[in-house]
């Protein structure tokens, strides 16, 4: 069904899974950097094939819209939502009798941007475990919103800019749309706004937002790309309060140390019981982790999961 080559690849449709080498064939699970190459042909949905050809140039794209599968051979593929960033999806492919569910980065439960993911069964189940630690267990999606409007309306009253650090793609319009629901209007850093435009034209409103042009105008917040971005930093801001928001601000033991006044712990990864609560959905024979912690592997086979690091091993592992 599958195999390892410095990365996951579908046997008999020979299809690259997020390797970021340029391959033959690749599917695409959502447009962060860490998950593209320039392949010759890209498999992935429609709206993350306007983010990789924003990124990387007019390139071939075979679209894989959401819940609708599709057969490349003895290969049938469809794939599902991940409540990630827009167009992010996991991947399930089925061959043989057997069937393998690739979840690429996900979060589950609603976002205000990204469709909220859905887990179909599979026989192998190939997780990210970012947040695979007991150290990451998030607070209500509710709370933390509640608490990032809160620190936001906070600064304007008392006459600062609030200035958030969020990525430029998913972060930066998940906080937008937060925000102006909450009736507080955003202006975007220019990088941030060219995906918003990618984001509009897929049909994910942000309401009152505009780009960043040299200053903050009153009762705005200003969204800027973190500090280890390059080019973050826009001129014109004065008398600013900071917020970070990642969920790495949940577990400052973990060595997180925002360089911000506030970090809030919004999160576009499925946090430890989220990650639990996707292998009890999936119901899979096996579990090949990969993006994390190492220790969740051994987390789940205290709960009696069979699961592995995914490796050059893991086609053993899953027969
Ligand atoms: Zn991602």
């Amino acid at each position: 069904m599958f195999h390892f080559d410095r990365g996951l690849k579908l046997t008999d449709f020979d299809l690259a899974i997020d390797i970021r080498r340029r391959q033959p064939r690749g599917f695409i699970s959502h447009a962060h950097a860490d998950h593209m190459a320039r392949h010759e042909l890209a498999f992935c949905t429609p709206e993350t094939g306007r983010l990789y050809q924003y990124r990387h140039g007019e390139r071939r794209v075979c679209e894989l819209p959401y819940e609708q599968p599709r057969d490349f051979g003895q290969t049938r593929l469809t794939t599902y939502p991940a409540g990630h960033v827009l167009g992010s999806a996991m991947l399930l492919a089925e061959c043989g009798g057997e069937s393998l569910l690739y979840t690429g980065d996900f979060k589950l439960g609603p976002s205000a941007t990204a469709a909220e993911a859905r887990l179909p069964h599979a026989d192998i189940l190939v997780m990210e475990s970012t947040y695979g630690d007991p150290a990451y267990r998030l607070p209500p999606r509710e709370q933390v919103v509640a608490e990032l409007v809160r620190v936001v309306q906070q600064a304007l009253e008392a006459g600062f800019t609030p200035v958030i650090h969020a990525y430029v793609l998913g972060k930066s319009q998940e906080v937008t749309r937060i925000l102006t629901d909450a009736g507080i209007p955003v202006q975007q850093h220019p990088l941030a706004w060219a995906i918003s435009r990618i984001y509009e034209a897929s049909g994910v409103s942000l309401g009152d937002v505009k780009e960043y042009a040299g200053s903050a105008l009153p009762g705005h917040a200003v969204i800027v790309p973190p500090t280890h971005q390059k080019g973050y930093r826009v001129g014109g801001l004065k008398r600013v309060r900071t917020i970070a928001v990642t969920g790495w601000a949940q577990n400052p033991a973990g060595g997180f140390r925002p360089r911000a006044d506030h970090a809030i712990p919004l999160s576009d990864h499925a946090d430890f019981d989220q990650l639990l609560a996707c292998v009890e959905i999936v119901a899979p024979r096996v579990v090949l982790c990969t993006h994390g912690a190492p220790s969740f592997v051994d987390r789940l086979r205290e709960r009696g999961v069979n699961a592995h690091v995914l490796d050059e091993a893991s086609h053993v592992h899953a027969r």
